[in-house]
């Protein structure tokens, strides 16, 4: 068995792309038909030449048609020409960040600008400083992760079991308790399959990524070997 083949796979993925060896991107922008983005999501602003060479230098380390299956290309900002491309990059100053499949569904938009785009910024933290830039650079590989066919490890059941992380799931799921955010997010999981063994070191389980930032400050993480493992190993 290969352990290593581990993840949570969005069905909705298999249909987004239709070459998924170049998949192309650009960063919204005010010059073009991406400007309703920019105007629609709150504290969004036209992305500084610093965050896009971040976001793309993690994208670019993580993920290629060998290790990965699915091969990004960032086409810059987003201008009248670019109104084909397959996925949309928006920044946010306030951080966090975001993937939607469906943009048109969400936000009203309509049909020919339904496509997935992902909302991230630096957070709180002031930009250009490094720890701005590392949480810049995991938070895209992360969504990334999303938009390329991953869904949330720690959403597993096996997650609570754990030992690296134990605490921090627990907590997790008593702040989703508290906000009532459980049932959603149990219904969301409908539309994901499971494949393999729990895989604790998924780029896109929380609690790792929180794990890694208490103990080993300063680390990027980036693709497990299971989420490289789990896009080569989704046929599409
Ligand atoms: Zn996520």
């Amino acid at each position: 068995m290969n352990s290593s083949f581990a993840g949570v796979i969005a069905s909705e993925a298999i249909n987004l792309f239709t070459n998924r060896q170049n998949v192309r991107v650009c960063f919204a922008s005010e010059s073009g038909w991406s400007k309703p983005f920019l105007s629609i999501i709150k504290n969004a602003k036209p992305s500084t030449p610093e965050f896009r060479n971040i976001v793309v230098e993690a994208i670019l380390n993580n993920f290629n048609s060998s290790a990965t299956g699915i091969q990004y290309s960032f086409i810059g900002v987003c201008d009248k020409t670019s109104e084909n491309v397959d996925a949309v990059v928006v920044y946010q100053e306030s951080g966090g960040g975001q993937t939607f499949y469906d943009s048109r569904e969400l936000w009203g938009l309509p049909y020919r600008d339904r496509r997935p785009y992902i909302v991230m910024g630096p957070g709180s933290e002031s930009e250009g400083s490094k720890a701005s830039n590392d949480y810049i650079y995991s938070t895209a590989i992360h969504e990334f992760a999303h938009l390329s066919g991953i869904g949330h490890e720690h959403l597993r059941g096996e997650a609570l079991e754990d030992s690296n992380c134990n605490f921090i799931e627990h907590d997790m799921l008593r702040r989703l308790k508290i906000f009532g955010h459980l049932g959603s997010l149990k219904q969301s999981t409908k539309n994901y399959t499971l494949t393999g063994s729990y895989d604790p070191y998924s780029i896109t389980n929380y609690c790792y990524t929180a794990f890694l930032e208490a103990t080993s400050p300063g680390t990027r993480p980036e693709l497990s070997a299971g989420d490289r493992s789990t896009l080569l190993n989704i046929s599409f």
